[in-house]
């Protein structure tokens, strides 16, 4: 296998002419051997400025890949909402629209299309990201994400999709990103929510792959809408498929989901961004970014020649024992700061029906199975630990919440005050709704955590259990 993405992915981190950008995606596709057919689908926010990002999309990927049997103007499967959201269901549908062939034993090839979006306003040189003019009125942009940040209440807002995009961001994220700098403030917001919602395009092809032979192209960027012709940054590229051994991982690279992680600086007139692939802290360090003037982050300095980082935080730099994050928007709060899986296990034995089920769950074979094939990397482990993670609670949640649990149970994740909890769901019925309930916001709080402690998280959970 060729490596499909070689062109696109080194365009992640930069800003492109929207065609560039576009050409680059469309050779990817097309570098795939033997394709039986191209599907393509589009995820972008309702506003009328994404309208030329839609038509390149079409005009610039999906027309030339797909068969002329495809009508023109029928060639795109696009979901448009507040705030470019991913709906669950999309890539099922998009493979379901665009397989010709259900019998082929050649592969469809889809191609998945993720923007969110960022006005930028002034000179070239001297812009300033969050708002575009319209009418003569500065006007913030993205609305949506501009929404977000300034909704600073406690609890549902009775606005669905606030809900949701503050549920994926999470509190600490949130935190972080409203005290950046607001000349990038909404750049660094739309970059982690494009990061964000192509890895829950890549968890649903984890979770539920298509049921044909299926590569999938996943694609992220911020479009950046402006005075003069619109250009995209690029966050991510990842490159799937799926057989008869189910859904993994070929290649791929993304920008990180944590603000503090992005070193956002200027290129000439255009803008970069560093993966700051050693730069990112743990969890518990973000807790802490309130915490006044510590010490610089090692390697935090600019490199000779680069101009100033723009807006982030100061943070700290040492590093400690991955923690399960506690959103203090889900659930009860633990008794002390910081649960660890270094506090001592209480002392259990599991029966032996959940721990043969461990061993064989489909789920938790196939997460062990992409764990494995991303092993030989370590970006690549990085970049695929969270979705993994999270397409395998929620496989557990569905069908065997019990094993999820009692993996979480036996290895002590969690530490104490979470070890309790688990074992008095798990002795009330490992089917019942609680431990469900206990799964669904276990994932939500997991979403929370850094590349790397979704990596030792993954682990654990699909650790070998006797
Ligand atoms: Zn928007």
């Amino acid at each position: 296998m060729s490596f499909v993405l070689s062109e696109i992915i080194t365009h992640v981190g930069a800003e492109r002419a929207l065609s560039q950008y576009h050409g680059s995606l469309r050779r990817a596709a097309a570098a795939i051997p033997n394709a039986d057919g191209f599907g393509a689908g589009l995820l972008t926010c309702a506003d009328e400025l994404l309208g030329e990002l839609e038509h390149g999309f079409e005009r610039d990927v999906a027309t030339p890949l797909m068969s002329a049997k495809i009508p023109a103007q029928r060639r795109v499967f696009t979901v448009r909402n507040l705030g470019a959201r991913a709906e669950t269901g999309m890539v099922g549908l998009v493979s379901n629209h665009f397989t010709l062939n259900p019998q082929a034993t050649a592969p469809t090839v889809l191609v998945i299309e993720v923007s969110a979006h960022v006005g930028r306003t002034g000179a070239k040189e001297d812009s300033r990201f969050g708002s575009v003019d319209r009418f003569g009125l500065d006007s913030p942009c993205c609305g949506a994400l501009d929404a977000m940040l300034g909704h600073t209440k406690e609890g549902p807002s009775g606005l669905d999709w606030l809900d949701q995009l503050r549920m994926a961001f999470g509190p600490v994220r949130l935190r972080v990103l409203r005290e950046m700098d607001p000349a990038v403030r909404l750049l660094a917001t739309a970059i982690v929510h494009a990061v964000l919602q192509a890895e829950a395009v890549v968890t649903e092809f984890f979770q539920t792959p298509p049921p044909t032979p299926t590569h999938l192209i996943v694609v992220s960027n911020v479009a950046i809408n402006q005075a003069w012709a619109p250009s995209v940054l690029s966050t991510s590229a990842h490159h799937l498929r799926c057989d008869s051994d189910g859904p993994t991982v070929v290649e791929g690279f993304s920008l990180r989901s944590t603000p503090e992680a992005l070193h956002i600086r200027r290129e000439g007139s255009a803008v970069r961004v560093e993966a700051g692939e050693l730069m990112e802290t743990t969890t518990a360090q973000r807790r802490r970014v309130r915490a006044p003037k510590e010490t610089p982050r090692a390697g935090a300095q600019p490199q000779p020649g680069a101009q100033p980082q723009l807006g982030a935080p100061e943070m700290t730099t040492e590093s400690g024992p991955p923690p399960l994050p506690h959103d203090e928007s889900l659930g009860e709060a633990p008794s002390h700061d910081g649960p660890s899986r270094d506090a001592p296990p209480p002392e259990l034995s599991l029966p032996a029906s959940i721990t043969s089920k461990i061993a064989e769950t489909p789920a938790m074979l196939r997460a062990r199975r992409q764990l494995e094939d991303v092993s030989h990397n370590a970006v690549l482990q990085r970049t695929y630990a969270r979705p993994i993670l999270q397409a395998l609670l929620q496989g557990l949640s569905v069908v065997s919440p019990e094993v999820g649990i009692a993996q979480m149970l036996v290895h002590g994740v969690g530490g104490v005050a979470q070890a309790n909890k688990l074992q008095r769901i798990l002795e009330q019925g490992p089917d019942s709704p609680a431990a469900r309930q206990t799964l669904h916001q276990m994932e939500a709080e997991l979403q929370q955590l850094n590349h790397e402690e979704a990596l030792q998280v993954l682990k654990i959970l699909t650790a070998e259990t006797r």
